[in-house]
């Protein structure tokens, strides 16, 4: 037939829904004009396209900016007309769908096999900003695979595989099963003629026999039902080409396996109906075991909803029975675009899979009884706001941020496309550095062939990824080596000669490592741009260095050997041991001394002596076999100041004691070196707090102030736990 705006007009006035007519109508005048000779391949004036996809949108009771939008949807992209002129005339959301359309129209589809899923979940995250988009780019491609045949055969197979692979699975995804079945049906005509031949003569067979087995069966069902009021609409029918064409190609069954080429559909007003109609069918028919599945109570992710069983009938011929409600069936026929259509709200509430959320959330929205404009700003406001997707020239999708720009695209394409990139476009058109990507970009990095290129230093303001940023500080980081490393060699000699080092390749080696580097110019280098802070490490090369000097020098050089001896001893444990000279010393963490306590010594297997308290209970109870062991040592008079782990135990009234232990132990200037603190059963809090002090003496007044704070109850001093 050919469509014209009367054709529309008429089946908008049969159409039980209210429209603006003359929105609608200027919308065609603008279109008719703007697409004015052009014609299609069928020789059709172009018009007839845009007014056949708002026809099919009109059946899904879409609302007036949808068909307004659907009569527009090709002159921005075919004529002169602009988004802007649209916007004026139609307002926001017509240019916005329109906008949609185009956008989705430039999508280039990958039709690699895995990454086609992925694809199409994300371009229909992306596009779902208005459902309406989809929908209406659904009607299009489904207008333009009903006139595929006046395209030439390479184009015909073009679509059919966008169609099969892209849009078939989005409708399906949309639980648009009508517009499904027909995209596939048409498609796989195209890629597979012969295949599917096949499959059509099969069923031309019997066409007549068939007929009468579909009359039959309805006809026995409608008798047994007949009671039921409202009557139940009950349809027969052979299943789509492309399902049956699937269970014989792919699923290598012979036609007298595929029991589902005859389905019966039962529509009733309410789910107990689907329930009785089910058990009236078992009753008269044989069940094929297995077969059942109750959509009803468990869903499909699309939203469908159906009882579905096969049974075989007194001829021995298997078909399926459909059981659904008339809601069930509009979902199952219209999907999402259901909701434009009914304005009734669904029953039962869905369990099952979380997959498809969002739809639901659609659904959801519309039980509360908002009007469709509404639902379709939630549905943008609701729908990955965090993120925008954009895809490359080549049709791969990019995730990233809301508020990023080109250059945190660029950098999550791959770090030398950001390095070398010279400028970007969208869409076609340059634009700047600082252009927020938008949702259905296309974008575009061009990128600079020449030695000398680099990330420009404002750019580590305007990313928006920390991805990026980390890129981009990297490069000034390795691009600046030279100079860092001769700003960091310079710094370090500084230091060395304030504090009278003469360091030798070995020594500048061993700090390097020290500090966790690989090498003395990473050393260098990082020194130079701040990652390494001299006045952090000075102290502790200064004593590597110490220790380096007083290895390298032995002390034999002359005859005051003993003394050394003792000094080196105490400097590095502070105890003496009888006897013997140069020995490894380690406090008994059982016991913890602390100078000014009675101590003994322990010769232990091959670490040394350990020192413990006289009054430790490993000493008490030492067992006599171990008694040549013991031996004498004692705390040498150390000109300097050497500070020993002590640990306190704390029981406290309850734990807001903790504050005032801590302050008490701050404010008499020691160092704190663990705390733990936790409730007990009763009630009390205990604190376990191991501090540093030079003496027994100062260990025990510290004590002494903590027994004195309000709400401790004992303080001991104890091992190291
Ligand atoms: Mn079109």
């Amino acid at each position: 037939m050919l469509y014209t705006i009367d054709v529309l007009i008429d089946k908008i006035k049969a159409s039980d829904k209210q429209y603006d007519i003359d929105k609608i109508v200027a919308a065609y005048e603008v279109a008719d004009e703007a697409h004015s000779d052009t014609k299609r391949s069928s020789g059709e004036p172009y018009i007839t396209h845009p007014i056949a996809v708002a026809c099919i949108l009109l059946e899904f009771c879409m609302d007036t900016d949808t068909l307004v939008a659907a009569l527009l949807h090709d002159v921005v992209e075919d004529t002169d007309i602009s988004l802007e002129t649209l916007r004026k005339k139609f307002g926001e959301d017509v240019a916005n769908l329109v906008d949609g359309v185009t956008k989705i129209g430039q999508v280039p589809l990958n039709t690699k096999e895995e990454q086609q899923a992925e694809n199409i979940r994300k371009i229909l995250m992306a596009m779902s900003k208005d459902i309406r988009v989809i929908i209406i780019k659904l009607a299009d491609r489904l207008h333009n695979m009903r006139t595929i045949m006046y395209r030439p055969p390479e184009k015909q197979r073009k679509k059919a595989l966008e169609t099969m692979n892209f849009y078939a699975p989005i409708a399906h995804r949309l639980g648009m099963s009508a517009v499904k079945e027909e995209m596939e049906d048409i498609s796989i005509k195209i890629l597979d003629p012969y295949g599917t031949r096949a499959v059509e003569d099969m069923l031309d067979t019997h066409k007549e026999q068939r007929d009468t087995f579909i009359d039959t069966i309805t006809g026995r069902i409608r008798e047994r039902i007949s009671d039921i009021e409202p009557p139940p609409v009950i349809e027969g029918r052979v299943k789509s080409v492309y399902s049956i064409y699937k269970k014989v190609y792919i699923k290598g069954k012979s036609f007298d396996e595929i029991y589902d080429v005859y389905a019966v559909r039962v529509i009733v007003q309410s789910v107990i109906e689907c329930y009785n109609v089910l058990g009236i069918i078992h009753d008269m028919f044989k069940p094929i075991p297995y077969r059942f599945k109750d959509y009803i109570a468990t869903p499909k992710p699309n939203r469908y909803q159906s009882l579905h069983t096969t049974v075989i009938g007194r001829e021995g011929i298997p078909f399926e029975v459909q059981i659904r409600t008339v809601e069930m069936h509009n979902t199952a026929q219209y999907g999402v675009a259901a909701h434009w259509k009914y304005k009734a709200g669904l029953t039962g509430k869905v369990a099952g899979e979380q997959r498809f959320d969002w739809i639901r959330q659609i659904l959801d929205q519309q039980q509360e009884g908002d009007d469709v404009e509404q639902i379709a700003d939630a549905i943008k406001v609701d729908l990955a706001p965090d993120e925008v997707y954009v895809f490359t020239p080549k049709g791969d999708v990019i995730v990233l941020p809301l508020g990023s720009t080109v250059i945190d695209f660029a950098y999550a394409i791959h770090t030398q496309v950001g390095h070398k990139m010279t400028g970007a476009k969208v869409s076609g058109r340059m634009i700047r550095f600082d252009y927020q990507l938008r949702t259905g970009d296309i974008v575009e990095v061009m990128t600079t062939q020449s030695q000398t290129y680099g990330p420009n230093r404002n750019w580590l303001e305007i990313a928006k990824t920390s991805e990026a940023r980390g890129k981009i500080r990297a490069w000034f980081k390795k691009e600046c080596r030279e100079e860092n490393i001769a700003e960091g060699m310079a710094a370090l000699e500084g230091e060395f000669h304030r504090a009278s080092i003469i360091p030798t390749p070995e020594f500048l080696n061993e700090i390097a490592v020290a500090q966790k580097f690989s090498s003395v110019d990473d050393f260098y280098a990082a020194i130079g741009y701040g990652g390494v802070k001299l006045s952090k490490i000075m102290q502790r090369v200064k004593d590597m260095y110490a220790n380096r000097m007083a290895a390298a020098n032995p002390v034999s050089v002359d005859g005051n050997e003993a003394l050394k001896n003792t000094i080196a001893r105490k400097q590095k444990s502070g105890v003496i041991v009888e006897g013997i000279d140069n020995c490894l010393i380690k406090f008994a963490k059982c016991c913890n001394p602390l100078p000014g306590d009675k101590i003994v010594g322990f010769i232990t297997r091959g670490y040394g002596v350990s020192v413990h308290k006289q009054d430790c209970t490993n000493v008490v109870n030492a067992s006599p076999q171990d008694k040549e062991r013991w031996i004498h040592v004692m705390w040498a008079a150390s000109g300097q100041t050497e500070y020993y782990n002590a640990t306190i135990d704390i029981i406290s009234e309850n734990m807001t004691a903790l504050a005032d232990v801590t302050s008490t132990i701050a404010s008499s200037r020691f160092v704190i070196s663990n705390i733990s603190a936790h409730p007990l059963k009763n009630g009390n809090g205990n604190i376990v707090v191991t501090v540093e002090v030079a003496s027994v003496e100062q260990l025990n007044a510290l004590i002494q102030r903590i027994q004195k704070i309000n709400g401790v109850i004992s303080a001991e001093r104890t091992g190291i736990l």
